[in-house]
């Protein structure tokens, strides 16, 4: 049995104030969800303050990026013994707001702007290694844009997400480390969730992607959250799915009572 984790991406919000005013207020609401990995990932400015305000309760604390080197000239950037440093356990890395592939309209992102978040498949794998080599957990983020779904590329996008991010990471990492989210590019941040059905479906091809890159074993054993407007009111019907093990919340994420709904829905 996998055990099920939900991730909560808080993105561009929360100051250090209102995270730990948010994890306060979540703390009760979750406890009693034993059997669930929760997560939450505040802006790097608010992670170590969020993570103490967690201490104790059984809330982890992640990362919404990292860098893969362990220090240096490398301006803007966190490096993931950092990370750790300030507390987190978990990295999102490869989140379709890095990788420059926006579901939502962004009048002022031209390709040029969007081309400076830089990140790629080769810079998912780094960081994937990196996160590894320093304890922390990867959430890889792969999914598929709407122009690609429309041109029937959703499986071969996906498969190559997969495979390229986990270029010369082991079988037993695989297995106990990396957890994947499949985020439909076109889901997140739009309101508009992916059936339940074709959520698993491709989360099934990530689970076989992974098989023929390894094995079945480790496959079975990998974790593979959905993300894309996860709320409380869908949360139960994507979770009862067999591919499916957890949720990467975005918007939900930022209200305790609908981020511990659907913790509780995982539960
Ligand atoms: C996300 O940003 O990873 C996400 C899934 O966002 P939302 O839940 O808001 O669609």
């Amino acid at each position: 049995m996998r055990k099920k984790i939900i991730a909560g991406n808080w993105k561009m919000n929360k100051t250090i104030g209102e995270g730990i005013a948010l994890v306060e207020e979540l703390k009760p609401l979750v406890a009693g969800a034993a059997n669930v990995d929760v997560v939450v990932c505040p802006p790097f400015t608010a992670l170590y303050a969020v993570s103490q305000a967690a201490k104790g309760s059984n809330i982890a604390v992640g990362g919404q990026g990292v860098f893969w080197k362990k220090s240096g000239a490398y301006t803007s950037s966190v490096a993931p013994g950092m990370l750790v440093d300030a507390g987190a356990q978990y990295a999102i890395i490869g989140h379709s707001e890095t990788r420059g592939r926006f579901g939502v309209a962004e009048p002022d992102f031209t390709p040029e702007i969007l081309a400076i978040f830089g990140e790629s498949n080769a810079t998912v794998n780094l960081k994937t290694i990196a996160a590894i080599e320093n304890g922390l957990l990867p959430i890889v983020c792969v999914g598929e844009t709407l122009a690609e779904r429309k041109d029937g590329n959703t499986d071969a996008v996906v498969a190559e997400h997969v495979t390229l991010a986990l270029k010369n990471v082991s079988a037993a990492d695989v297995a106990g480390k990396v957890i994947f989210a499949y985020e439909p590019v076109w889901a997140i941040g739009t309101g508009e969730v992916c059936a339940a059905d074709e959520a698993d479906r491709v989360c099934g091809v990530v689970r076989s992607t992974v098989a023929s890159l390894y094995d079945a074993a480790t496959a079975e054993a990998v974790r593979i959250q959905y993300g894309g407007s996860m709320k409380p009111d869908n949360a139960v019907e994507l979770l009862s799915k067999p591919n499916i093990d957890g949720g990467l919340i975005g918007g939900a994420s930022l209200k305790a009572a609908d981020f511990a709904g659907i913790v509780n829905a995982a539960s």
